[in-house]
C-alpha cells in the first residue's frame, strides 16, 4: 500500500501492453497449471535469446536459487561463499541445503562482492561461489571466473536484478554454471512474483528438469520421451502457473523498451545530481567491464548515517518516498551468532550510506527533476 500523502512512490507495478490480452489467451486456451503453451514460449524466448542450455521458469528468484542450492548435491561442511550484502534468500537458498556459508566483503569503490575477498575465503572445502550483481551491475566475471576454474568450483550468478545487464558482450546470467533471476514486482520485468533458472552448463539440465516438477520425469514424460511418469528424485513445486507467465510473456516482449527508459531515467538522476560529487556525495559507480547495464536501480552514498535519516526524512516531508537497502547478513540478528569471519567494513559501510531514489517506468521527467531539486535543496541547507 502506498501511503496516501506520498505522491511518488519508490516503486510502481507496470503494465507494458498486453498482459492482460494473454492471461485471457491463456484462460481460453483451457490449461492453467504450469509448463503449457506460455511457460514454453518464456523458455523458447531464454534459450534462444540469451542462449541459456536450459531455461526453466520458477515461482520466484528464491525458487530458482533454491534449485540451484539442490542442483549442487551439497554435503555437510561444503562451504559456499557469498556477499553479506545482499537479500536473505542468496543466503537461505545454500543454508537449506546444510552448506557453510562464507560471507565476503564488497568491494570498496561499490556494493558488488570484492573479488580479492573471495580469492582470500577460498579454502579446500569451498564448493560455489554466489555472485550477486547488485543493482543489475556486473560483479568483475572475468577475475571471478579464473578463481572458479583454478579452483574447480561451481559458480552461481544471482542475477535477480540482473535482466537485460551485460559484461562487455556478455548477457549477465550467462556466465556461470547456473544463474537466477527474478520477476518480482520491483524488478525491471515483472510478473509479480517469479524467477527463472539458467542453466548454461548442460551437466544439470535432465535433473533440474526433474526437481521442478516434485521429482517426477513428467516433462520428458510430456515429451514423450519416457512411457510413464513416476518417482524418479527428490523436488517440488517450483514452476509457476500459465497465469504468471502469460504476464511475463508480455513484459519479455517489451524488455527493449522498458530497459531503454529506465536507462534514460538513470541518466537524468545522474547528470542532475553530478554537482553533489564536489560535496562527497558518491553517486553509483559502474566498471568499464559493467556496460551496459539495465538501470536498476539508482543510488546515493550519503556522508553520514545520520545524513542519509536526515536526507530520507527531508524527502518524505515533501511527498518523494527513497529507502535504504540491505542490511548486513552477517551481522543478522538471524546469523550474528553463526559468524566466525572478520569485521566486513564495507558492506557495513553500504548498509548505512547507501539510499535508492524512486525509479519505475511512469516516473515521468517532471518528477525526476523535482526529486533531484528536493535532493539538491537538502545538501544547500
Ligand atoms: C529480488 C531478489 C531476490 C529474490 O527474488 P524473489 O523473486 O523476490 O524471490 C534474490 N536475490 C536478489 C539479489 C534480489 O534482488
Amino acid at each position: 500500500m502506498i501511503p496516501s500523502d506520498i505522491l511518488i512512490p519508490f516503486n510502481k507495478p507496470y503494465l507494458s501492453g498486453s498482459e492482460l490480452h494473454n492471461i485471457a489467451e491463456a484462460v481460453s486456451a483451457g490449461k492453467l497449471s504450469g509448463n503449457g503453451i506460455f511457460t514454453q514460449r518464456c523458455h523458447r524466448f531464454f534459450e534462444e535469446e540469451y542462449g541459456f542450455a536450459r531455461a526453466l521458469l520458477t515461482n520466484s528468484g528464491t525458487a530458482a536459487l533454491e534449485m540451484a542450492a539442490l542442483l549442487l548435491h551439497l554435503q555437510p561442511g561444503d562451504e559456499v561463499i557469498l556477499p553479506s550484502f545482499t537479500f536473505t534468500s542468496t543466503a537461505n537458498a545454500f543454508l537449506l541445503r546444510g552448506a557453510t556459508l562464507v560471507f565476503a566483503d564488497s568491494s570498496p569503490e561499490h556494493p558488488n562482492i570484492d573479488p580479492a575477498e573471495i580469492a582470500r575465503l577460498i579454502t579446500p572445502r569451498t564448493r560455489a561461489i554466489v555472485v550477486v550483481h547488485y543493482a543489475g551491475v556486473a560483479c568483475d566475471m572475468d577475475f571471478i571466473s579464473s578463481l572458479v576454474s583454478q579452483h574447480n568450483l561451481i559458480l552461481i550468478e544471482d542475477a535477480a536484478q540482473a535482466i537485460e545487464s551485460y559484461h562487455g558482450s556478455r548477457r549477465l546470467g550467462t556466465i556461470g554454471h547456473l544463474a537466477a533471476f527474478s520477476f518480482h514486482e520491483t524488478k525491471n520485468i515483472s510478473a509479480g512474483e517469479g524467477g527463472l533458472l539458467a542453466i548454461n552448463d548442460n551437466q544439470f539440465a535432465e535433473r533440474a528438469e526433474i526437481l521442478w516438477e516434485k521429482g517426477t520425469n513428467r516433462a520428458a514424460f510430456s515429451r514423450g520421451e519416457t512411457a510413464k511418469y513416476e518417482w524418479v528424485d527428490i523436488g517440488s513445486s517450483f514452476l509457476p502457473s500459465e497465469l504468471t507467465a502469460a504476464f511475463l510473456c508480455a513484459q519479455l516482449d517489451n524488455r527493449l523498451r522498458i530497459s531503454k527508459r529506465r536507462l534514460q531515467q538513470w541518466n537524468v538522476y545522474q547528470q542532475a545530481l553530478a554537482p553533489l560529487m564536489s560535496l562527497g556525495v558518491k553517486l553509483p559507480l559502474i566498471p568499464s567491464y559493467a556496460q551496459a547495464h539495465n538501470a536498476h536501480i539508482f543510488y546515493l552514498l550519503c556522508r553520514s548515517p545520520k545524513e542519509r535519516d536526515l536526507l530520507i526524512h527531508h524527502l518524505r516531508a515533501h511527498h518523494i518516498l527513497a529507502i535504504f537497502h540491505y542490511q548486513p547478513l552477517h551481522t543478522s540478528p538471524f546469523f550474528e551468532h553463526a559468524y566466525t569471519g572478520p569485521p566486513l567494513p564495507n558492506t557495513v559501510y553500504y548498509a548505512q550510506h547507501l539510499l535508492r531514489l524512486p525509479l519505475y517506468y511512469e516516473l515521468s521527467e517532471e518528477q525526476q527533476v523535482c526529486i533531484a531539486e528536493q535532493v539538491l535543496a537538502f545538501y544547500q541547507q
